[in-house]
C-alpha cells in the first residue's frame, strides 16, 4: 500500500536564507490575499483563471520573481482548498492572511531534464544533513538521526517558522506492507476530560494534567501581551514566546497521544470511537470559549487524527459511531436511558431499571463498542 508520510526536520538557515524565507512568506501571503480578493468579487473564477494572473503580477511586482515560483502556485491551490472547505462548512469566504500568523510556504517536487541531465528542485542528503530547496539552495537540517535515506519519493516540502525556529516538513510517498490482523478483538473507546481515554476493557489512559503547566504559562504570557503596545518590539518578542510554549505543548501532547494509540492498536484489531462533533452537542453546553476548552478540543481531535492514520497503516479497522448516539446516557446492561447523565459532573452511572452501578466513561465505552459493532456486522 502506498502512503504519504511527513518527515519534519528542524532547519538552520543562514541569515541570508532567513531573509529569503521571510520574503517567500510575504510573497505567498500577497498572492493568497490578492487572489482571495479577486475571487471574493467573482466567485466563478477557477484555479486556472487565478494561475493566469501570476505572470502579470510578476511583471507588475518584481519582488515576486525573487522567490520560488512553485510556492506562489501552491498559495493559489491552498486558497482554492480553503474556499471549498469554507463553502461546505460555514459559507462565506476564507479569511485574509496576516503577517506573523502561521507563516509557511510549500514547494512541490519537480524534475526537469536539460541536455540529458536530470534536475530535481528538492534534494535531501541525510549523510551531510542538508536539504536543497529552490532559490534557497542548501540549508542545514537536523532530525531522524538513524535515517540515511528518505524511504520513498518526495512529493513536496513545507517550510515553517514557529516561534524562533524553522522547520521543513518533507512529504514522502512510501510503499508499506500491510501487516496481517492479529486477533479480531474489538474495543470501544470513550474520549473525555476526566480520563482522556477509557476502553471497554476498563483500561484508563492518562489525564493530561501536565498540559496545564503550559496552559498557565500561555495565560500569563497572554496577559503580558495585552499590556504591550501592538506591533512594538516587545510585543513581537512576547508573541514569539507564546508560540514557543504552544510548540512545546503540541509536542508533549503528540507524544502522549501516540503512546496511548500505539498501546490500543497493539492490543486490538477493531477500534471504535464516537463522533466528537456529536458528543460536544449532546453534553451540557458550556459556551464560554476558554483556553482550557481550546486545548482539550485540540487533544481530542489529535487522538482521532492519529488513531485514523495509525489504523490505516497497521491494517486495523477504525469505526466512528456516527449516529446521534448518547453513549453516556444509555445503560450498557439493559439499554435504559438516563438523561441526568447529560451533566458531565455526574461520574457514576446508576440505572434505575436494572440497578447497574458503573463508572460513567467505562459505561460509555461499552456502549460505543456495541453500537460500532452493530454497524460493522451489518
Ligand atoms: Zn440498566
Amino acid at each position: 500500500m502506498k502512503i504519504h508520510r511527513a518527515y519534519k526536520f528542524r532547519m538552520y538557515p543562514t541569515k541570508g536564507q532567513e531573509v529569503l524565507i521571510h520574503k517567500t512568506f510575504g510573497c505567498t501571503r500577497f498572492i493568497y490575499n490578492y487572489c482571495l480578493d479577486l475571487k471574493r468579487n467573482n466567485k466563478y473564477l477557477t484555479k486556472f483563471d487565478l494561475m493566469k494572473e501570476l505572470p502579470k503580477l510578476k511583471k507588475e511586482y518584481s519582488f515576486l520573481k525573487e522567490v520560488d515560483s512553485c510556492s506562489l502556485q501552491n498559495a493559489i491551490t491552498d486558497l482554492m482548498v480553503s474556499f471549498d472547505k469554507q463553502e461546505k462548512e460555514f459559507g462565506g469566504h476564507p479569511k485574509f492572511k496576516k503577517k506573523g500568523e502561521k507563516e509557511s510556504f510549500r514547494t512541490s517536487f519537480v524534475t526537469s531534464s536539460y541536455k540529458g541531465t536530470i534536475y530535481e528542485n528538492i534534494k535531501v542528503d541525510l549523510k551531510r544533513r542538508v536539504i536543497e530547496l529552490p532559490k534557497l539552495k542548501e540549508v542545514k537540517i537536523r532530525g531522524y538521526r538513524n535515517l540515511n535515506n528518505l524511504p520513498g519519493r518526495i512529493l513536496n516540502a513545507t517550510i515553517k517558522e514557529v516561534g524562533t525556529r524553522f522547520y521543513v516538513s518533507i512529504c514522502v510517498e512510501e510503499e508499506i506492507e500491510l501487516p496481517g490482523r492479529k486477533n479480531n478483538q474489538a474495543v470501544g473507546i470513550d474520549i473525555g476530560v476526566k480520563n482522556l481515554v477509557v476502553t471497554s476493557n476498563k483500561e484508563y489512559y492518562g489525564n493530561p494534567r501536565y498540559l496545564e503547566k503550559y496552559e498557565r504559562k500561555i495565560k500569563r504570557l497572554q496577559q503580558e501581551l495585552s499590556r504591550k503596545i501592538k506591533g512594538s518590539k516587545n510585543y513581537i518578542k512576547c508573541k514569539k514566546k507564546i508560540e514557543e510554549v504552544y510548540r512545546k505543548l503540541k509536542n508533549a501532547r503528540k507524544k502522549m497521544v501516540e503512546a496511548i494509540v500505539s498501546n490500543i492498536t497493539q492490543n486490538y484489531d477493531i477500534i471504535i470511537a464516537e463522533n466528537l462533533q456529536v458528543k460536544k452537542m449532546l453534553e451540557k453546553k458550556n459556551n464560554h470559549k476558554s483556553l482550557r476548552k481550546e486545548i482539550t478540543n485540540a487533544t481530542f481531535s489529535e487522538i482521532i487524527r492519529i488513531l485514523k492514520y495509525k489504523c490505516n497503516w497497521l491494517n486495523k479497522k477504525f469505526i466512528q459511531v456516527n449516529s446521534y448516539y448518547p453513549s453516556s446516557q444509555i445503560c450498557s446492561r439493559c439499554g435504559n436511558k438516563n438523561e441526568e447523565m447529560k451533566d458531565i459532573r455526574i461520574r457514576e452511572y446508576y440505572c434505575s431499571k436494572c440497578g447497574l452501578e458503573i463508572e460513567r466513561d467505562y459505561n460509555a465505552s461499552i456502549n460505543i463498542l456495541n453500537e460500532g459493532l452493530k454497524s460493522y456486522n451489518n
